[in-house]
């Protein structure tokens, strides 16, 4: 390894303190820290202690002063042929709009907002003024239905949410509002309010004294200007739900201070992107990409950031080079499963763009294939950089940081540890710490470095225990991912521990859908595994044992659609196979591993534990391997 990276990453692990005093820098603080980080009560750690700031006026206010005119946020539906900027002063009109009607509303510092909206400016306003007057907002993803947002709801227990009556995709509209209506109704915990902002694409109801529009209240409140409201560096300033292997979704609570450090540093130093330049971040606002890379990430760094509803297919698979080419794109952030969509279509729809404004293209969420890497890195002819974290850390774990050295890439590594994170790499049934080339889990050493979860929503103990108590004799994180490193300290990511699968970057918890799937009248038992798919990376497949196998018909399309009803087509098992047993141990435990060895055509190695070894060669049957 050379040594510019080296050094740098030992510096932030030898000496956090002067390390990150030195990053904070490029944040405003209202009120400057007395004390760089507390670690008296591991595993919660606090950082810039005795500081205060805001998420808002970093990201929006502090620009005024040298780019009010310039465009901060690029709003594009392909899906309603609708394209806005909002220049930074644009911005800090809206956001100042919409904190007003919250407050007007009564929302106040520490309550919760949550956020159930499609890729349209007000969810980015919402999320803006919720940070502005120091409310928590907890963004839950579009594609999750009743139950996953009546889950949530129960848990943030949101005094305001916000919504649209819809979303769009692929041209038609998909409803927004009345899975909202029937998760209040679902919640034990009612809000008191619901904004709506209505996009004129599908009708709704609305409930009295509840439900509030959203364009009739901006208009009382065009000119509110509404103070920042200065909070401590280790107020939450967000709650976002995450699957884990239990079914209860857990809470990742982020702070304020950190995060803002960390967001504002891996822009310079990870992405790479100047003050005055465009990302274009592919993601969604309701996944931890959307939080720091298309909202916080380039704004607190005085970027404009591009929010973009639509498919990459339409209305051609141009369309994302051509807004790289628009809008002057210097840093753009994808994921492996949108490359493999685009490597199906003709190379001449990237090729005719002129994108030389372009410097890195950022991939992450799910593993990169060699195929895609140099596919993409061929067409384009700019460095491809894979990068690996995860929903609770925030920002990047692994990643050749190229702001501090271009180091060369490895094909099936996302790199190295990012600088601030103390990685190890630990046998999983010592705890000790493994040499090149052996596989192991990789955990990271506390203090987690600024930006990263500070523990579960009203569940410290959670946090605890899902986190740091699954090594033997160490109180490590677990990221739950398995790896090898190499001699020259890359990691090589080979997938997850838990029962968490990863389809198309978007991490989903088995068992969620296994719950979902068991409150369908019919199911007696069900497994769900996670299986390769040439281009999502992973896809469920559910295994049901009915109850009465005299009723089997449409048995599966029904199993199908309970999950999207209540879960959200995000989760829907790609294929249900109906089967008379499941492979268990003696003790009754199913054997997931080889359920999803024989689905991927494999061996499924040793059976032995395994009451009833016909049972596989029953399940070949039935999936036809
Ligand atoms: P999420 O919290 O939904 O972002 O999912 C995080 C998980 O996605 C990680 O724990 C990994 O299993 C996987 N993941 C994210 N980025 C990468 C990457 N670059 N390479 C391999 N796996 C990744």
């Amino acid at each position: 390894m050379s040594t510019g990276y080296k050094s740098f990453h030992e510096s932030s692990i030898k000496d956090p303190k002067g390390f990150w005093a030195e990053q904070a820098k490029l944040v405003d603080w209202h009120k400057p820290f007395d004390q760089v980080f507390d670690y008296s009560n591991p595993p919660f750690a606090k950082w810039f202690i005795g500081g205060q700031t805001n998420l808002c006026h970093n990201a929006v206010d502090r620009h005024l002063k040298d780019r009010a005119q310039q465009i901060a946020l690029v709003a594009v539906s392909t899906e309603t042929e609708q394209e806005r900027t909002y220049t930074f002063e644009e911005l800090h009109a809206e956001v100042n709009r919409m904190a007003a009607i919250l407050q007007a509303h009564g929302v106040v510092k520490g309550d919760r907002v949550l956020i159930y909206m499609p890729m349209i400016a007000q969810a980015c306003f919402a999320m803006l003024a919720c940070a502005r007057i120091g409310a928590i907002h907890s963004v839950v993803f579009g594609g999750f239905a009743s139950h996953s947002l009546a889950s949530r709801i129960d848990d943030a227990k949101p005094k305001m949410i916000i919504t649209a009556e819809a979303g769009m995709r692929g041209g038609k509209a998909v409803p927004y509002k009345p899975l909202l209506d029937e998760a209040i109704t679902l919640a034990s915990y009612k809000p008191e309010k619901v904004l709506i902002v209505n996009r004129g694409l599908s009708d709704y109801s609305t409930v009295a004294n509840r439900d509030i529009d959203y364009a009739s209240e901006r208009e009382k409140h065009l000119n509110s200007k509404v103070p920042v409201e200065w909070v401590d560096a280790t107020h939450p300033s967000y709650i976002l739900y995450t699957s884990g292997t239990t079914g209860k979704p857990k809470g990742v609570q982020r702070d304020t201070g950190g995060y803002a450090v960390a967001l504002a540093s891996s822009m310079r130093l990870i992405f790479g992107g100047n003050p005055g330049e465009t990302m274009f971040t592919t993601s969604d606002i309701g996944w931890v990409v959307g939080h720091s890379y298309i909202i916080y990430g380039p704004l607190i760094n005085g970027m404009a950031t591009i929010m973009y509803e639509g498919t990459p297919l339409r209305p051609d698979a141009g369309i994302w080079w051509s807004l790289v080419e628009k809008y002057k794109v210097s840093v753009m952030f994808s994921a492996p499963t949108a490359v493999r969509v685009l490597k199906k279509q003709d190379p001449a729809f990237l090729s005719k763009h002129n994108l030389s404004t372009l410097r890195t293209l950022f991939l992450a969420g799910e593993p990169l294939d060699e195929p895609t890497a140099s596919w993409i890195h061929d067409a384009l002819k700019k460095p491809v950089v894979d990068n690996y974290w995860q929903t609770e850390t925030g920002w990047p774990i692994l990643a050749i940081q190229r702001g501090v050295e271009v180091m060369p890439h490895k094909f099936g590594s996302p790199g190295v540890p990012v600088y601030g994170y103390n990685m190890k790499l630990l046998d999983e049934a010592t705890g000790a710490e493994l040499g090149p080339d052996k596989k192991g889990v990789v955990a990271i050493e506390g203090p987690l470095p600024p930006g990263c979860m500070q523990t579960v929503w009203g569940d410290d103990q959670r946090f605890t225990k899902t986190y740091w108590e699954t090594v033997p004799g160490k109180q490590v994180y677990s990221t739950f991912d398995w790896a090898i490193k190499d001699k020259d300290g890359y990691f090589f990511i080979l997938g997850r521990t838990d029962d968490v699968i990863n389809v198309a970057g978007h991490r989903l918890g088995t068992r969620e859908i296994e719950e979902s799937i068991s409150s369908h009248a019919n199911v007696a038992e069900v497994a769900v595994v996670g299986v390769e798919d040439q281009l999502k990376g992973q896809v469920a497949i559910a295994f049901v044992i009915a109850k009465d196998p005299t009723k089997l018909a449409n048995m599966e399309a029904e199993v199908m659609k309970t999950v999207d009803s209540q879960l959200g087509a995000v989760a829907r098992p790609a294929r249900v196979y109906l089967v008379s047993a499941l492979p268990k141990t003696r003790s009754g435990k199913i054997v997931r591993r080889a359920l999803q060895a024989v689905a991927e055509g494999r061996d499924p190695g040793d059976i032995s534990t395994m009451e009833d070894q016909s049972v596989l060669a029953q399940i070949k049957q039935v999936i036809g391997k």
